[in-house]
């Protein structure tokens, strides 16, 4: 199995959060979650600072994510600029 973000491939007793994307699972490693949760959490507090960096990491790490997580990610209205 495979990060659909990242594409790091996951390791022995390493846990991968789930996400439903319509008819598709989607399996994301803790270091991309733990980067999804704190672009959630700028975008519900309105911290746009928090927000602009943590995008930005998140683009860089997204170089090789999947087709499916890229739609899932975009259409996200949880991780968009409010
Ligand atoms: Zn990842």
């Amino acid at each position: 199995m495979k990060c659909d973000c990242c594409g790091k491939r996951k390791c022995w007793l390493e846990a991968f959060e789930d996400i439903e994307n319509k008819d598709e699972t989607l399996h994301v490693c803790v270091k991309c979650s733990t980067l999804l949760y704190k672009i959630r959490y700028a975008s519900k507090n309105g911290d746009i600072k928090e927000y602009d960096s943590s995008i930005a990491s998140m683009k860089k790490r997204m170089l090789k994510a999947s087709s499916g997580f890229k739609e899932w990610f975009k259409n996200n209205k949880a991780l968009a600029k409010k």
